[in-house]
This record gives C-alpha cells, sequence and structure tokens, in this order.
C-alpha cells in the first residue's frame, strides 16, 4: 500500500507552525478533464455549475502567481518545498502545461515540481518535453486495467493498453536521455488480490514506484466515491466503519496551515478537495500570495478550522484525508496563539 511510502524520520508539524512558507502550493493548469470518472467531481452532475468557470489557466494568471512566487522565495531566502501543476482537472488537458514546468524549473522557486495525471493525453512529444524540462515527479492515477472496468469507471475511450505504451514510452525516453527525473509513480485503487497483482506486474518495469492505494471519501456532489467505485454494500461497510470508529474524535485538517492552492481563475483556497471554493481566502488577481498567506482571512479560516475541527465546512465535514494523517502531522493540539496576521483583508 502506497501509505508504507512516508519516511519514518517525519518531524512534529505542530512544533514546525506556522510557517513562513506553505510546505506545498498547488497552481492549477485547469479544472476540465477528459475523464468523467464516477467516484470524481467531473462524473458529477453538479460539477459543471459549481466548479466555473470552466477553462483552462490564463497564462496572465500562471505569470502573475509565478512572479508573486519568486518575490516571496526570493525574500524568504527558502523555496516551495513542493509545486503542484495539478489540482482539479486533467493537467494535460492544457496545451501550455510542458511550457509551465519549463517556466517554474526557469524560475527556480520550488525544490520540486510534481504533476498528477490519468496517463491518457501523456503523448510522445509531451513525455519528451516533461524529460528535457526537468520536471521531478509525475504520478499517473490507472482507474482499470480491464478494459471494460476502465470505460465504466471513467467513461473515456482511452484504453488501459493506450495509458500503458504512453507510461512505457515516457520510462523509456527518460532511460535513453540519462536523465533520472522525472520520478514516476503509478498506483491504482484497491481492486482485490488478483487485479492488484496484475497491475503491480504490468508497470513494475516501468515505473519506480507502483502501488496500491485505498480510496477515501470527500464531498465530489450527488455522487458517493464509495458507492459507484465499489457498489452499495461496501459503502455501507465503509460508513458505518468510518462512524462507529474514525469519525468518532473529529479531526482539525492541516492544509490550511500547510498548503495553498491557486485556482485556474486566480481565487485561492486550501486544498483540491474543496471543488466549490468554500475555503476561500483569497484572490491573486487582488493581492501578492504572499499577501495572502500572511492575511486576516487566512488566519480567521485556520482559527475555524482548529475551533471547530473543520465541522463549519460542508467540505471537510464529508472530507476523510485528516483521518489518514500520521499522528505526526496532527494540528489539534496545535497553540494557536503563536499565529498573527500582517494584511488586514
Ligand atoms: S478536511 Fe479535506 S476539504 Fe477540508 S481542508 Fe482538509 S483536505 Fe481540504
Amino acid at each position: 500500500m502506497l501509505k508504507n511510502l512516508y519516511q519514518n524520520d517525519r518531524r512534529i508539524l505542530k512544533d514546525c507552525l506556522p510557517l513562513k512558507l506553505p510546505l506545498c502550493v498547488s497552481i492549477e493548469p485547469t479544472n476540465l478533464c477528459n475523464f468523467k470518472c464516477v467516484m470524481c467531481f467531473h462524473g458529477n452532475n453538479e460539477y459543471a455549475d459549481g466548479a466555473k468557470p470552466l477553462k483552462n489557466m490564463e497564462w496572465d494568471i500562471f505569470q502573475k502567481t509565478l512572479d508573486d512566487l519568486k518575490n516571496w522565495t526570493d525574500g524568504a531566502g527558502e523555496k516551495i518545498k513542493l509545486l503542484k501543476l495539478y489540482s482539479l482537472g486533467e493537467p494535460m488537458v492544457n496545451p501550455r502545461l510542458c511550457d509551465m514546468v519549463k517556466a517554474v524549473k526557469e524560475r527556480d522557486v520550488a525544490e520540486q515540481i510534481e504533476i498528477t495525471t490519468n496517463g491518457s493525453l501523456l503523448t510522445r512529444e509531451t513525455a519528451k518535453k516533461l524529460v528535457e524540462y526537468g520536471l521531478d515527479i509525475i504520478r499517473i492515477s490507472i482507474y482499470g486495467i480491464e478494459e471494460e472496468r476502465n470505460k465504466y469507471i471513467t467513461k473515456s475511450s482511452y484504453t488501459p493498453s493506450d495509458i500503458w505504451e504512453n507510461v512505457r514510452f515516457l520510462h523509456e525516453y527518460r532511460e535513453k536521455t540519462g536523465g533520472a527525473k522525472p520520478k514516476i509513480y503509478v498506483k491504482m485503487f484497491d481492486a482485490g488480490k488478483s487485479v492488484n497483482e496484475e497491475f503491480l506486474k504490468k508497470y513494475e518495469d516501468i515505473a519506480d514506484v507502483v502501488g496500491i492505494d485505498e480510496i477515501f471519501n470527500m464531498d465530489v456532489g450527488e455522487n458517493d466515491v464509495f458507492e459507484n467505485y465499489y457498489g452499495d454494500e461496501a459503502a455501507q461497510e465503509h460508513r458505518n466503519s468510518m462512524e462507529s470508529n474514525i469519525f468518532q474524535e473529529k479531526r482539525a485538517c492541516r492544509y490550511p496551515f500547510t498548503h495553498l492552492t491557486v485556482r485556474n481563475d486566480g481565487t485561492v483556497i486550501t486544498c483540491c478537495a474543496d471543488w466549490l471554493k468554500e475555503l476561500r481566502f483569497g484572490d491573486i488577481k487582488e493581492h501578492s500570495i504572499q499577501e495572502i498567506w500572511e492575511s486576516k482571512s487566512l488566519y480567521d479560516l485556520r482559527q475555524k478550522m482548529l475551533s471547530t475541527k473543520g465541522q463549519c465546512f460542508k467540505a471537510c465535514r464529508a472530507c476523510e484525508i485528516p483521518y489518514r494523517d500520521l499522528p505526526e502531522d496532527s494540528v489539534d493540539e496545535l497553540d494557536f496563539n503563536r499565529f498573527g496576521y500582517v494584511n488586514e483583508y
């Protein structure tokens, strides 16, 4: 399982907060996707209305975000640990994704750049550019190794063999050019022992890490993640187990303290699970990214997160992400007196 990949020597997060810079900044190249997966926001009829504007990020907004990051990281004398070019959509839908990777590399604002993709649009041309521009990490999510299952989940005409071939070429090209980057992670949600084994075998020679991930719930609108992926019985079983065990003790989420996401239209929120932008605390078109991180809006949001353990936010009430965290990453006992804000808005 992928959680075995967590490092063992983790620091206690609450002792390191507040952070001068977020650990992770996500920039959303697009909120469009070419798949309509049954367990995702995109497979939900409310998505088109709730997540609008549905479009690729305009280059001006991307450039402004990057300029802000450059000023901020230069001033702070440190870089963002991880910059993700990904949030709600399939990043390769944006035809300028590779230019974005190149621009972030050139500005040198992050220690690592990562993309998460469904792999269907990873053409040879794109693969070559990603290797040449120095992308650090690519995460490829596979939804089925059997054609019918894959079609049912993704509602797309891309087959498991198309995607396997795309990954194979990326790996081959990277090896041929002698580079170690991007590091290729491939994962699939648990599909039962024999399918899992077949999947691991299929990808073991063309990826650096192949893993089976556990599916988890979040608010994806009318869809129930578990129900659509595994069926009614498994969904009910999961709900019962969460209600009777894990949800008994509510947990605050670390994301408002460690992450920042710039959506396709410049809105700034905490995380990719918040597709309706409920946890919005800024806009890149109105303030710099540093001003947003040091704002009263974010201070208030953090305070609410801690005092209600996220229960005042609809997105967080349905989200299992904090319950998957390791104890070292808990913010429940955080001393909020250490926090303040610089900007009044
Ligand atoms: S609980 Fe989920 S929705 Fe809420 S901030 Fe954390 S990751 Fe985002």
